[in-house]
């Protein structure tokens, strides 16, 4: 069966033809600028990129040149479009109306317009290139698969906030957690790799991109996660803040008078290692400046790892242990001094870095910690396509 998955967002949607059998990529690229001029970039599994600037004034005529390319008859993945058996939308927000994955019907559609509020950049976008493939193949099954599904399990301790209990009620104002996809993906990997019964299991995953969260998954269920009701909350990342005391907020509101739109933008775009550093948000950058000696830069991949170590001390005490760690995203799979500034904080959990190993592994499954480590430690790289791809399958 070929998937296609798409990730739709309010300017730009990537997308993947993958087979589901042989579970390899046809075809990927993304649409660029959507709205504004339009790029195209198209490959074709062991093929150059193929990047046409042309108008994609909605997000519908962005998926029918997607669609064009996959069937061109040069550079085609497919002959026809009916080699195209099902689509996979991924969807950031599907509150608490959406615990696992689903078929795309009207009625489900409305469900998660419903949950813009809650998701009020990305889920419209997510709808507008949902209703557009719709209208492009209207024969064709989609699925829809959600950042927050896989935290729906987290108990109301690890989900409530400290406010008053009405905003819940009224405005289900709670956590959620994003990057499900990836950390359900990531968790049953590692417990496979590391030869884990995952129903009898505890395992912490580090999904460390440029937005950052980390998972306590018990006997394969979510029960905490460090993204709230947006992805603002949690670790460090990129340019946003994570955990902060909420007074600053009107701190600096105050102080470089912002109202609450720009106090937001500072928080989620101009903070993390990138507004610490002063340098960039990028990790290739960071470790650059860092082994050069600059201050901030070594403050800001300091603070960074050393905010990952505690949120993994607080998943141990969550679940009352932990039977492995798993590190994933770009910076998780790549930054090997990152996860090793890390690791050094986690020696009272019986964890040794292997240091050739850990230096080694990069992009690639891999186990990072000694042979006599009490806790396994690994790098498991994510592939959302993928678990999006098996989602689809598995519900059609
Ligand atoms: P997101 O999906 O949130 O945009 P990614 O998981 O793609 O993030 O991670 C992006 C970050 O990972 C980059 O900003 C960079 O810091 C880091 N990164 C990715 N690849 C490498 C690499 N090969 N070497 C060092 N850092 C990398």
């Amino acid at each position: 069966m070929n998937v296609l998955v798409i990730n739709c967002g309010s300017s730009s949607l990537k997308y993947q033809l993958i087979n589901s059998e042989s579970e390899q990529v046809l075809a990927k690229g993304l649409c660029e600028r959507i709205g504004i001029d339009g790029r195209l970039v198209y490959q074709l599994a062991g093929n150059d990129k193929e990047i046409t600037e042309t108008p994609m004034p909605t997000h519908k005529e962005a998926i029918q040149l997607v669609l064009d390319a996959l069937v061109n008859e040069k550079t085609g993945a497919v002959k026809d479009l009916k080699e195209i058996d099902a689509v996979g939308h991924r969807v950031v927000h599907g509150g608490e109306k959406f615990a696992s994955s689903v078929v795309l019907t009207e009625d489900v559609l409305a469900q998660i317009e419903e949950c813009n509020d809650l998701a009020p950049l990305h889920n419209p976008a997510n709808l507008i290139g949902i209703r557009a493939c719709k209208e492009l193949m209207p024969n064709v099954p989609m699925v829809g698969v959600f950042d927050t599904a896989f935290h729906q399990t987290m108990p109301s301790t690890a989900y409530l906030y400290g406010l008053p209990y009405e905003y819940y009620e009224k405005y289900k104002v709670r956590r959620y957690g994003f990057h499900g996809t990836s950390h359900s993906f990531v968790s049953k990997r590692a417990a496979e790799y590391l030869n884990l019964d995952l129903n009898n299991s505890k395992i912490i995953v580090a999904h460390l991109g440029n937005g950052a969260s980390i998972s306590a998954v018990k006997d394969g269920k979510c029960v905490d996660t460090s993204m709230g009701l947006t992805p603002l909350e949690g670790l460090v990342m990129g340019t946003r803040c994570g955990d902060i005391d909420p007074a600053i907020m009107e701190f600096i509101a105050k102080k470089e008078n912002l109202d609450i739109e720009g106090v937001m933008n500072v928080l989620n775009k101009k903070s993390g290692v990138e507004g610490m550093s002063g340098v960039s948000s990028d990790f290739r950058d960071l470790q650059a400046a860092y082994e050069e000696g600059n201050e901030r830069a070594i403050a800001a991949v300091e603070v960074f790892a050393y905010r990952v170590a505690k949120y993994i001390g607080s998943y141990v005490a969550a679940m009352n242990g932990v039977d492995a760690i798993a590190f994933t995203a770009g910076i998780g799979e790549n930054v090997y001094f990152v996860r090793r500034i890390i690791m050094k904080y986690l020696g009272y959990l019986g964890i040794e870095v292997d240091d050739e190993a850990n230096v080694a592994t990069r992009g690639i499954e891999g186990i990072i910690s000694t042979a006599d480590s009490k806790v396994p430690v690994a790098v498991i790289p994510t592939n959302e396509e993928l678990a999006i791809c098996r989602e689809t399958v598995a519900l059609i």
